[in-house]
């Protein structure tokens, strides 16, 4: 029996997995599916996670704590979690490869996924063009031109690190005005190679059996513009990643916003005694690494002060 499931090794993850450890918790198990580290780790550049200064990759922000938590004796298991059921006190961790384990508190930190646009060519040519990650795909561009789509910060931010990179960057919004932050609209004003392509809405990517060509773009006028690119970078939001929750009977384990994030109160408690959310799955999340960073040090003293009392009855 653990003491803690922890699902998902992003930032929430990792730092209830540090907590719950140094915290006295024994047999903790910290579930991911890919490489521990979240998705921060796809991002070029970090510059506001506190204390840490300079030029900074995502990666080499993440690439310490896995093994910082490791130290306190926290266990990784890379699996994918399919399922978290609860009957009693107990809950069952149900996994891809058939088995589960048994655990008294559990902690969700799965975040969130990239969201897909919905033009046409979108799906059939991911993969062969049309991307969700500079830091991976950006390279395939060096010296060519490529669109980014998308008005927030990671639209803005990714535009910026392919702009060192791509010849040339078309950045697609379909409003004038963007979510990202000042400063990064700033930056992106002053790149001569990002050219901003507003009120434009992506219709759809083009290309042929090598891969995309290009994409079509519908103005606010009605006009329509075709540009040119072999790559296509799409940065239009995330959706939070709360498959674990949903039971056999079709309802989530806990109470959940319209939006599927895991409601929680102030102290990261669902509404089922036990269970835990920290992160960019949580209502309300900042989604920032030291927002889930610091969930998940909340989460963690949850659960240890939880399961004491479990095992205090
Ligand atoms: P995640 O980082 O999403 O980690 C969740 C983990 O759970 C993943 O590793 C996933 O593989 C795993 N997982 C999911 N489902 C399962 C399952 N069923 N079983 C097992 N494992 C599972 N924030 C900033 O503060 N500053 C920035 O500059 C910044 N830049 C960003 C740039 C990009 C390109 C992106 C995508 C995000 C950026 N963010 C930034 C946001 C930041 O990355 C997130 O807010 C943060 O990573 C959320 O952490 P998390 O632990 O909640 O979730
Ligand atoms: P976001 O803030 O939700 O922005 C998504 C953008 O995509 C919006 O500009 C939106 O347009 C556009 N969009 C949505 N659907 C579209 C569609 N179907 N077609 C075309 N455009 C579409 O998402 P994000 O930029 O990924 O950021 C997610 C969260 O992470 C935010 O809270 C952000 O602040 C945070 N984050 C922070 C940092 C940082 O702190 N440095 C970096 C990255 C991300 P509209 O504006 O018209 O809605």
């Amino acid at each position: 029996m653990l003491d803690c499931a922890i699902i998902g090794g992003g930032p929430a993850g990792l730092t209830a997995g540090l907590y719950t450890t140094r915290g006295g918790l024994e047999n903790v198990v910290m579930y991911e599916k890919g490489m521990p580290g979240g998705q921060i780790t796809q991002s070029s550049e970090i510059e506001n996670y506190p204390g840490v200064t300079g030029e900074i990759s995502g990666m080499d922000l993440m690439i310490p704590w896995p093994e910082q938590c490791q130290k306190f004796g926290l266990k990784h298991e890379m699996v994918e979690v399919t399922r978290v059921s609860k009957e009693g006190d107990v809950f069952t961790i149900h996994k891809a490869d058939g088995s589960v384990d048994e655990a008294r508190s559990v902690i969700i930190g799965t975040g969130s996924r990239p969201r897909r646009a919905g033009f046409a060519g979108e799906d059939t040519f991911f993969g062969r063009g049309v991307s969700t990650c500079a830091t991976c795909d950006g390279f395939f561009y060096r010296g060519k031109e490529v669109a980014v789509i998308g008005g927030g910060d990671t639209a803005l931010e990714e535009a910026l690190y392919l702009a060192k990179i791509c010849k040339k960057v078309y950045l697609i919004h379909r409003r004038d005005t963007f979510r990202s932050a000042p400063n990064t609209v700033a930056r992106v004003k002053r790149t001569e190679n990002i050219e901003l392509v507003l009120n434009a809405v992506p219709e759809e990517v083009f290309g042929d059996a090598s891969g995309v060509t290009g994409v079509r773009v519908k103005m606010n006028d009605g006009a329509t513009r075709n540009i040119e690119v072999p790559g296509v970078f799409t940065f239009v939001g995330y959706d939070v990643n709360n498959q674990v929750l949903l039971q056999e009977d079709g309802n989530f384990l806990c109470d959940m916003t319209p939006a599927g994030e895991v409601v929680v109160d102030i102290s990261m408690r669902t509404s089922v005694a036990g269970l835990f959310a920290a992160g960019d799955i949580r209502i309300a999340a900042p989604k920032q690494v030291v927002c889930a960073a610091g969930d998940g040090a909340v989460a963690a003293l949850q659960a240890i002060t939880y399961v004491d009392e479990l095992l205090s009855h």
